[in-house]
């Protein structure tokens, strides 16, 4: 797996930076709290030296002075940590929503293929870790390692003008201690990427599961659920395991040093005492220092583990929004203007896969206003002609003309803006009936939504629901019925009001009352304009202008339903007698 650190670092100072005046706050904040808090072991220092020379017995007044200072000192210590708490208070939400936008905007972008192939729980999972990914790293940098940075250097020089020998000591053991630390961390980059990846499996692996509870249960096959879903968290826990292990060794090593260099450093205070190169004072310095270095270095392996990991976290997010759209406009796109709705394939060549051309040199013209309904056995190629109208994928090569215009060479909004699709399956939003069917028009009134949903023959089950317009539908839509759903779908296709109609015709046998209603709905729906429709149900076909037969992704014959029935031995005429009264075929 390819990791993507500097990209992840710049994404986010990208977003950082919009905020220059917080990140100086924040930072001078930081940089005045660490000196005034180092500033206090000094003064305390000189208290010490003072106290154990014993004449302040007689006279204190020196010493209350110090602590005075002391009080000073923490009081506005205390100032600048919580001015830069303010700051970062606004700092941090702010850029991690701005990140959950960039997010949400980009992803959306991303074509029809882009979410075929990916799982919607692991996306939603991405995007809530790179926020979290932010926090985490803003956190380290600015509080974290950064104070330990800092903090480390304030100390080491103070000893230093203490004591050249203990300074050169505790300089030598900090380098080898950070450069351990670092390089520890990045032997176990690579366990904690694929401790990532193991967690987005399984949750991806338990959305796809509960989304195919109903089917788990109809097959009954909970055991085999079951299986597959431990076989994925023990994979998860093993890298888990793996990773924490790591840890812990590092921990051990770090610790050892920290003893030993504290042991060496006393006993080398001591004796400078004893030979008066340094007083009781310094020892009590050294000894709240190392307590403060070693409290800080401590975490240090930690922290640049937590960047790392909270970088694993986002290696998948950053991938997605460096990743080029797949499908784009091309420079200088122009807006599709329909006149008439005359629709031209030519030549074609399309498929899924590289090696595979579900359609190849496919040619159709349809003529403005035209009724065409697309029939033929399933895995032909129907669905794919309507998604290539819809320009859900790039073609390999040909073009389709609306009006003359290639659409591959139009603003893609403005393609999708005149044609009205109804999906085979429609999924609605979980919002309310109303807000859905005015989703193809969100300055519609009311009464225009009420008005396309007596059209489509929605307004009679609509109205039978306690809340009527105002009823929520459930998630992707699962509170109606398929005939429902896709009346509330057609509804939509009249308030958008678009001069081409697309229609993948739904294949679930609907009762006949709901049939005839969506007839109806169709009929109303297909007035004047150019309509394509993948079409199963006789009801429909007759309705059209011309039936187009295709079978492995060519037009095998076409005509009216009289003249396909009479070719001999002919595709249509065999379909026909399988299906007596409807084609059912997918
Ligand atoms: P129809 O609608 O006529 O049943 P489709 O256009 O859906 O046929 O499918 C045509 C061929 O393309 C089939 O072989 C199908 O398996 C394949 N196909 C359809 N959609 C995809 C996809 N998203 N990825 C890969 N192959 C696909
Ligand atoms: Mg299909």
């Amino acid at each position: 797996m390819q990791t993507f650190t500097k990209q992840t670092l710049r994404i986010f100072w990208q977003h950082a930076k919009k905020y220059p005046w917080h990140v100086f706050g924040i930072s001078a904040g930081v940089v005045g709290h660490l000196l005034l808090n180092n500033y206090n072991p000094i003064l305390f220092k000189k208290v010490v030296d003072i106290l154990s020379v014993g004449s302040a017995k007689t006279n204190l007044e020196p010493v209350f002075k110090i602590i005075t200072l002391m009080f000073f000192v923490s009081l506005t210590r205390m100032i600048f940590a919580r001015s830069y708490n303010f700051l970062n208070n606004f700092f941090q939400p702010r850029v991690m929503a701005d990140l959950n936008n960039t997010c949400f905007n980009y992803l959306q972008k991303h074509s029809y293929a882009f979410f075929n192939n990916s799982f919607v729980g692991s996306l939603v999972t991405k995007v809530k870790r790179y926020e979290r990914a932010f926090e985490q790293i803003a956190d380290q940098l600015i509080f974290e390692l950064g104070k330990t940075f800092l903090e480390t250097l304030i100390i080491l020089v103070v000893i230093f003008l203490q004591n050249t020998t203990m300074g050169l000591i505790l300089l030598t053991w900090a380098i080898l201690y950070i450069i351990f630390s670092y390089y520890y961390s990045l032997y176990k980059l690579p366990y904690d990427i694929k401790r990532a990846a193991a967690d987005t499996q399984v949750t991806a692996q338990l959305a796809d599961s509960i989304t195919n509870n109903v089917n788990i249960k109809t097959f009954s096959n909970f055991t085999f659920e079951e299986n597959r879903f431990a076989k994925t968290s023990h994979t998860q826990f093993k890298l888990r395991k793996k990773s924490w292990d790591l840890g812990t060794i590092g921990d051990i090593i770090q610790a050892f040093s920290m003893i030993v260099v504290h042991f060496i450093l006393l006993y080398l205070a001591l004796k400078f005492w004893q030979n008066d190169i340094i007083t009781l004072g310094t020892i009590v310095l050294l000894e709240t220092y190392l307590f403060r270095l070693f409290d800080k270095l401590w975490n240090v392996g930690k922290n640049i583990r937590v960047i790392y990991e909270a970088m694993a976290d986002a290696n998948e997010m950053t991938e997605i929004l460096i990743k080029p759209l797949e499908v784009t406009d091309v420079p200088n796109a122009q807006k599709l203007a329909v006149k008439s709705g005359a629709i031209e394939f030519k030549n074609v060549s399309f498929g899924y896969h590289k090696d595979q051309d579900v359609l190849n040199n496919f040619d159709l013209a349809i003529k403005p206003g035209e009724r065409v309904a697309l029939i033929g056995p399933s895995g032909g190629g129907k669905s794919t002609i309507i998604k290539l109208l819809l320009r859900f994928f790039d073609l390999n090569g040909g073009e389709i003309l609306i009006d003359g215009q290639d659409i591959y060479k139009t603003q893609q909004d403005s393609l999708r803006a005149q044609l009205s699709l109804v999906p085979q399956d429609p999924i609605l939003f979980h919002r309310s009936l109303i807000e859905n069917i005015r989703y193809a028009q969100p300055e519609a009134k009311d009464s225009e939504v009420v008005k396309a949903a007596k059209l489509a023959h929605a307004h009679e089950f609509i109205s039978s629901f306690p809340d009527g317009y105002n009823t929520l539908v459930g998630e992707r839509g699962v509170k109606l019925s398929g005939g429902e759903r896709q009346r509330v779908a057609i509804a939509r296709a009249i308030l958008k009001d678009a001069p081409i109609l697309v229609l993948d015709e739904a294949t679930s046998s609907l009762d006949s009352e709901s049939e005839q209603f969506i007839q109806d709905a169709l009929k109303s729906l297909m007035q004047g304009r150019t309509t394509i429709v993948v079409a199963h149900r006789l009801s429909t076909i007759m309705q059209m202008d011309r039936i187009v037969v295709i079978d492995g992704g060519k037009i095998v014959e076409q005509g009216k339903h009289e003249e396909l029935l009479k070719i001999r031995e002919g595709l249509y005429q065999r379909l026909w007698e399988i299906q007596a009264g409807g084609f059912t075929a997918a």
